[in-house]
């Protein structure tokens, strides 16, 4: 079976063929980092990142881009309201890069509890000025865009056949959206800001050809996409809340600058709702990963998640993580049976159930990254498991258990830090090499061991012989 992936361009399930044989690039709209990490961010990054496992574990060769927006991500996502980070820096009391590098450690650090891998490269939008400028540069040497007496620029949409054909919106189908109110600059009401003008007292700005100022949000992703994997990317994720107006922007600005087609397949996650309603700050009803990581494993939020299609809506409350967690524990206890059993010294399957599970499995996989029935498949070979007694098959059992949780981003193992006995036996060994050394009166060496130790902050206290 080949992998076929729900298109949210072509609106259907089309089978995966990357541009070039064994490799995919693939580029997921990285977070805004102006705010802790929330469970939106968990739900989206898991579900990209068991994607990204997955085409790994298929074989693919993955680049997998994320990008930073640590500038000109506006408040009503187009062109209206203040920068995020700006309004937290000042909020915070603090410089804005400040804001941006606390909240981006904070989502990798909560990422990481969440075992979602780091992505091949993360690109800051910062960091990447000169390229977006260039960017721009193209859109307007094309006639695509214009600049206004007030240092802004605008992409111009009318001009753009193709806009909206990832949200099926049209040009008079209120294609400027309910949230986007009219800035006074610009030819008409849909056109999108490429880089904004520093005069209200912007403290992030560059200088441009069309004077200081500051990146559009849009503009950032197509550069980056451009500048890590080319002019046609494989893979294009994001939240469904990103399809308008952002994906479609992206599209408009990418197909113009690069004259190509930009998007192969472009993949949506769902909301996730909190008891039924939809989260948000202004709700009161925000559940930041610290508060959740304070209650619940990070684990069982991750089994949650998975629990459901990426394409499915998710509603959280307390006892259907409560839920995905005993169920969680209860293969967690089997995987640590099965390694005590084993040695953990896994192999192969060949045994016809345990192959057969695999292919369900990945068969699962392949529908759309259908991970509910993946999950069936694990819960299949943890009863399975259970009643095995034959070493052989227990350790083709913990085989494939690997590999499940590895496409899964499940950690099983309790961590009981291993790395620690090895470091204490090392200590020990320099140790008693020391002593010898003291013995036999090699103070310079010995002495030079015990400094080498302490620069390293590790402390040694030696006894008279
Ligand atoms: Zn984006």
């Amino acid at each position: 079976m080949a992998l076929k992936i729900y298109n949210s361009l072509t609106k259907q399930k089309d089978t995966f063929e990357p541009l070039h044989k064994g490799y995919v690039g693939m580029y997921v709209c990285g977070p805004t980092v102006y705010g802790p990490p929330h469970l939106g961010h968990a739900r989206s990054y898991v579900n990209f990142d068991t994607i990204y496992r997955y085409l790994m574990f298929s074989g693919y060769k993955v680049k997998y881009v994320q990008n930073i927006t640590d500038v000109g991500h506006l408040v009503g996502d187009g062109d209206d309201g203040e920068d995020k980070i700006m309004r937290q820096a000042q909020k915070e009391q603090v410089d804005p890069y400040e804001i941006a590098y606390k909240y981006e450690n904070l989502y990798f650090d909560a990422m990481g509890k969440l075992n979602v891998l780091k992505p091949s490269i993360s690109a800051r939008a910062t960091g990447n000025i000169p390229e977006i400028i260039d960017m721009i540069q193209k859109i307007l040497d094309k006639g695509y865009g214009y600049v206004t007496s007030r240092g802004n620029v605008y992409f111009s949409v009318r001009k753009f056949a193709g806009y909206g054909k990832l949200s099926n919106r049209t040009l008079d189908n209120n294609l400027s959206g309910e949230r986007i109110s009219v800035a006074d600059d610009k030819r008409e009401k849909e056109d999108f800001a490429l880089w904004k003008s520093s005069e209200g007292g912007h403290l992030m700005k560059w200088n441009s050809p069309w004077g200081v100022g500051y990146p559009g949000w849009h503009i950032e992703c197509s550069t980056l996409c451009k500048k890590f994997l080319g002019d046609t990317v494989d893979i294009h994720g994001g939240g469904i809340d990103n399809i308008f107006p952002h994906h479609d922007c992206e599209i408009a600005q990418s197909e113009i600058a690069n004259g190509k087609p930009f998007v192969r397949y472009f993949i949506h996650n769902n909301l996730i709702t909190i008891n039924g309603t939809k989260m948000g700050k202004s709700l009161g009803n925000f559940v930041t990963l610290e508060e959740l990581f304070n209650q619940f494993d990070p684990m069982y939020v991750r089994y949650f998640i998975l629990q459901f299609s990426y394409r499915s809506p998710v509603d959280f409350t307390n006892k259907a993580i409560a839920d995905a967690g005993a169920q969680y524990e209860k293969i967690k206890e089997v995987y640590l049976k099965l390694k005590e059993a084993t040695g953990s010294n896994s192999k192969k399957a060949t045994d016809k159930t345990l192959l057969d599970i695999r292919e369900k499995f990945i068969n699962s996989m392949d529908e759309d990254f259908n991970t509910p029935l993946a999950i069936a498949e694990l819960l299949k070979l943890t009863k399975f498991a259970g009643s095995l007694t034959d070493q052989e098959t227990l350790r083709e059992a913990l085989g494939l258990f690997d590999e499940m949780a590895y496409v899964l981003g499940l950690k099983f193992e309790t961590l009981t830090p291993k790395s620690d006995d090895k470091e204490d036996k090392l200590l020990d060994i320099i140790s008693s090499v020391r002593a010898k050394l003291r013995q036999e009166k090699q103070y310079a060496l010995s002495d030079y061991i015990r400094d080498e130790l302490a620069k390293n902050g590790i402390e040694v206290k030696d006894k008279k012989i």
